[in-house]
């Protein structure tokens, strides 16, 4: 175990969820949180999606779990239970979670909303707490959780707990690099991989008025689901003539998704000259990226993690006002394992949200 992992429990409670030991079979795990904070909030848990993320690190695709067994998720969605004298929400509140706990609060990144970047960041799982008080982090699958209140949001009314929870990640991920590569009029957006991630970032791209919204999939089969969406246009990226028509045509091109034998000189013929491509999928593998496709036409890449933590509560009030949902399939968070394999061999239209007892509460 890592020597900053200092133990930081509250042994008059103990938390319920279900862990991985570095494979995806997930079994039940019981772990004591850290004690209550002045601004930590304890969420009784009702929902929580399930990310790529989580697939990655539960089967190893990352590497090595970091600190012995792993609670994975990251969008959290519950309700207050308790909460300390200077935390930002009351007992009661309907609030969610995102990827991440903890960070300084003040450091440049931590001011200027890029808190994700911070050095004393601290991941919902599978991370320690660098806050001084010790502790590791586990996620949503289970009961409940204790974290700081600065990295829990309010859902707004509008938006129900189950599909609240994909924003929190799947929502922040894919609405912060059109926010910060000013996705709008005047702009053509493409989004690679109609998934989780792709048929949030069509959403977007849609109600932010770009002057299309491209979507860029291996098959037609999602060609009428991405009209609903708000696609404009469609490209069956094996079929050449669609690739040669639509070439130099794209602005901000956002991969979602990725083959291990993506040809990586035909998704970047799609970019306009001065244009981007910004990646979110993270393969497990180096890219193979062929260097005149950037330097012919000026094109650049990029890549983008998460949003700050105002941007997560940005990103729920648009979602909110725009009427921008995920769409989900919700499982109950009892048989976590058959969710997590759905996930790994359905390819779900479009989130698995798992629901706890609790949700029947609400
Ligand atoms: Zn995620
Ligand atoms: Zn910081």
């Amino acid at each position: 175990m890592p020597i900053d992992v200092k133990v930081s429990e509250d042994t008059s409670v103990t938390f319920n969820g279900w862990a991985s030991t570095g494979t995806p079979n997930l079994k039940p795990f019981s772990y004591h949180p850290r004690p209550i904070g002045p601004k930590d909030v304890e969420i009784e848990i009702t929902h929580c999606g399930i990310c790529g993320s989580d697939i990655h690190t539960i089967t190893g695709g990352w590497g090595e779990l970091k600190n012995g067994p792993c609670i994975p998720g990251h969008e959290i969605v519950g309700k207050i239970v308790e909460a300390g004298n200077k935390s930002h929400h009351k007992v009661g509140d309907l609030v969610g979670v995102g990827a991440m706990v903890d960070a300084c609060g003040e450091c440049n990144q931590c001011k200027s909303d890029n808190d994700q970047f911070c050095t004393k960041k601290c991941f919902t799982y599978n991370d320690t707490f660098k806050d001084g008080r010790g502790g590791q982090s586990y996620g949503g699958y289970a009961d409940r959780v204790r974290v700081n209140s600065d990295f829990v949001f309010k859902i707004p009314s509008e938006i129900s707990a189950a599909e609240a929870a994909p924003l929190l990640c799947a929502g922040v991920t894919t609405y912060t690099p059109l926010k910060i590569h000013k996705a709008g009029p005047g702009k053509t957006v493409g989004v690679i991989g109609i998934g989780g991630l792709g048929h949030l970032a069509i959403q977007w791209a849609h109600a932010l008025k770009c002057d299309e919204v491209v979507a860029v999939s291996t098959s037609d089969n999602k060609r009428e689901e991405s009209k609903k969406l708000g696609a404009t246009k469609f490209i069956n990226s094996k079929k050449p003539e669609d690739m040669k028509a639509a070439a130099g045509s794209i602005d901000l091109l956002i991969c979602t998704s990725f083959a291990t034998d993506t040809d990586w000189a035909k998704v970047l013929s799609l970019v306009a000259t001065h244009g981007k491509l910004v990646l979110l999928a993270l393969p497990e593998d180096p890219l193979q990226i062929p260097a005149n496709s950037l330097i012919s036409r000026n094109v650049s890449i990029a890549g983008s993690l998460i949003g700050g933590k105002e941007t997560v509560q940005e990103m729920l009030e648009f979602a909110a006002k725009h009427n921008i949902r995920p769409w989900i399939e919700k499982r109950p968070m009892s048989d976590p394992n058959a969710a997590v394999k759905h996930m790994m061999d359905g390819r779900p239209r479009y989130r698995i949200v798992m629901e706890t007892e609790a949700a029947s509460r609400l």
